[in-house]
């Protein structure tokens, strides 16, 4: 009765019958323990193809058992990429996205220190000329409050 909703069986079947996408194309045997297998399942066969042909499947299947199982997956996400990029671009390879996009850094960085220059200049020339309104032409003196008045007659 326990064993009714457990994961019976769950990958049991797919070892023998079809192999990952990297034993397919190394033409062995795909084993229980196969390091590729929870990384390039048999329907994307590109990426294995991909670092395959870059880093090498014994190299890739080194740099998965030096590394921990839960930083695999990111680790084959990576080699992937590069590996895409140096087949897109044999010269650069991911350098050429990385250098691409720091100068768009480069670029954008200096914009944007145009920009806040341009700011400070705009605050600057609003502050000296905005608050007081004093025009020649209005010129009248302030008249004298009316204890002022008082004051003057008095003291004559
Ligand atoms: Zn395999």
């Amino acid at each position: 009765m326990k064993d009714n909703g457990g994961s019976g069986g769950a990958g049991r079947k797919q070892g023998a019958a079809s192999p990952c996408a990297a034993c397919k194309l190394l033409r062995r045997r795909c084993s229980q323990e196969c390091v590729f297998a929870p990384y390039f399942p048999a329907d994307e066969p590109h990426k294995f193809a991909s670092v395959h042909k870059v880093f090498g499947a014994s190299n890739v299947n080194k740099m998965l058992q030096e590394l921990p199982e839960h930083h695999r997956g990111d680790a084959v996400s990576s080699m992937v990429y590069e590996a895409n990029a140096r087949i897109r671009d044999p010269v650069y390879g991911c350098v050429g996205a990385i250098s691409s996009l720091q100068q768009q850094i480069d670029v954008l960085q200096a914009q944007l220190a145009l920009s806040q220059a341009e700011v400070v200049h705009m605050r600057m020339r609003q502050y000296s000329t905005s608050p007081v309104n004093h025009s020649p032409e209005n010129h009248s003196p302030p008249s004298p409050p009316d204890s002022n008045h008082f004051w003057y007659e008095h003291g004559g």
